[in-house]
């Protein structure tokens, strides 16, 4: 494989045998053998070859190794060319994303309070792997209300205001949603989790702002220096991870049907118009509402713990970062239709987009990068210089697996460091603590550097960690 340096923060991978468009790395020097050592390249390669692909594979600074497509990988293919959509695309957690709140609250609170906080999030947010969340729905016509309205459905409710749909990515619910796609123990898993984070590398955070790059975006952000801020990271449950195992097989045996040849099987993909292929998006829709509407859910958790303090948290914004969406953009001076893939990739749209909620439209999209329970995240802003479909980075990006984090970290010494450091943290075992290790990760400083380099999103604030729910 060739890697040719273009530009400080961008690599292109040479087209080579199958591969219909060439690949572009996003990152810098420093973090291009991290990407290579886990076969991440290899898979950025392996995506150029997918039908219908447009323009290039990308590869996001926080580019890993994941199922068929690389984690940090965005691809778009032309719907109406016989371009393709690939649920390995997607990847397991269908929607899961980041969202933020911004507290009326600053930094430095007395430690007794901050413990008596985390105590309540602690007790109160539903974590861990099986069944338990914080909405009891009455039965599988419930379920499917949500699979439609998302966030809508649970506001609608009670759990939440109004606001917090204008800050979610599509109001909270993305359109063409199909229930009778979703399988029956798909529906099962998910009636008993909504309103519950999921597993070790979910997360409720409390943070600071401790560093303002853009003083005007963070105000229209809503967000200043010694801000308190509430970051949480989940998505679909079990429901999201039975839909995506339903349909890969579906697709893994129409793939003759088709005529589809792929250098991998976990590429597995169908014509975006072909009836599987709808039936994905549909299903996908589904369960992407499904974790709209818990993190919504969470939300009022999060809210209920703040109020116990009389301290408010608004809504500064909630987007996906594991999702494909039909968008329109410009390929070569033509506005086509395109299924943009962004597996562990979060949209970033530019100051002007029509898709912007109308206070945002000057400011630009929030895109949010979170990095580890012991390092800083960071809140970014999208730029018209963006030529990845508007997609940037969405997190760190893991350098150890997690079998190689338990090897090296023992999750109740990192509990004390990190305890040691002013972080207070609310495992839900130290094993699962081990396996989120900081040191597992890549430096989200140098991350957040290759993304401003490469212009993809612009810095705005920095925020650092206060206290953590881990699933
Ligand atoms: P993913 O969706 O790929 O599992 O995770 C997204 C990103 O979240 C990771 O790349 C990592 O940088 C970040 N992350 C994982 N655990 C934590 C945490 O406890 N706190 C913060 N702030 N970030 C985390
Ligand atoms: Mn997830
Ligand atoms: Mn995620």
């Amino acid at each position: 494989m060739t890697l040719v340096q273009e530009t400080p923060f961008r690599f292109r991978i040479e087209r080579q045998g199958p591969m219909r468009v060439p690949g572009v790395v996003f990152a810098a020097r420093e973090l291009v053998p991290q990407v290579a050592g886990d076969k991440a390249l290899e898979q950025v390669a392996n995506v150029a070859t997918l039908p219908g692909i447009v323009r290039a594979s990308y590869a996001m600074p926080d580019v890993h190794w994941g199922y068929g497509f690389p984690i940090g990988g965005v691809a778009a293919t032309d719907v109406e060319a016989g371009g393709v959509i690939s649920p390995g695309g997607v990847g397991f957690d269908i929607s899961c994303g980041v969202r933020l709140l911004a507290a009326g609250m600053d930094r430095d609170p007395p430690a007794s309070g901050m413990r008596r906080l985390m105590d309540i999030l602690g007790d109160t947010v539903p974590r861990g792997l099986g069944p338990g969340g914080l909405w009891e729905l009455s039965g599988r016509a419930q379920l499917e209300k949500i699979l439609v309205a998302g966030a809508g459905y649970a506001v609608e409710h009670g759990h939440g205001v109004p606001r917090d749909l204008e800050r979610c990515e599509d109001r909270g619910a993305l359109a063409g949603a199909d229930p009778s796609q979703v399988g029956q123990r798909a529906a099962d898993r998910g009636l008993k989790q909504v309103g519950s984070l999921g597993s070790a590398n979910h997360f409720l955070e409390v943070q600071a702002v401790d560093r303002v790059y853009d003083a005007e975006t963070a105000t229209a952000f809503g967000l200043h220096q010694g801000q308190v801020c509430v970051m949480i990271h989940c998505g679909s449950r079990g429901l999201g991870h039975q839909v995506c195992t339903d349909h890969v097989r579906v697709m893994d045996q129409s793939l003759r049907a088709y005529g589809i040849h792929l250098p991998d099987r976990q590429l597995a993909c169908v014509p975006v118009v072909s009836p599987p292929g709808r039936a994905y998006l549909g299903a996908m829709a589904a369960a992407a509402n499904y974790a709209r509407a818990n993190r919504q859910l969470l939300t009022q958790a999060a809210r209920r713990a703040f109020a116990a303090a009389g301290v408010g948290l608004d809504l500064v914004y909630d987007v996906s970062h594991n999702i494909a969406k039909i968008e329109s953009h410009d390929v070569d001076g033509v506005s086509r239709q395109l299924c943009v893939h962004r597996k562990g990739a979060t949209r970033a749209l530019p100051p002007g987009h029509p898709d912007l909620p109308a206070d945002l439209t000057r400011a630009g999209q929030p895109v949010m990068v979170p990095g580890t329970m012991g390092t800083a995240s960071y809140v970014m802003v999208g730029t018209v210089g963006n030529d990845a479909f508007w997609s940037s980075a969405h997190g760190a990006g893991r350098v150890w697996s997690r079998h190689q984090a338990l090897r090296r970290v023992r999750g109740e010494q990192l509990g004390g460091e990190l305890e040691a450091h002013g972080i207070a943290v609310r495992p839900v075992s130290w094993r699962a603590l081990a396996e989120e290790a900081p040191d597992a990760y890549k430096d989200v400083d140098a991350v957040a550097t290759a993304t401003e380099g490469a212009g993809l999103a612009r810095r705005v604030v920095r925020l650092v960690p206060l206290g953590v729910v881990k699933g």
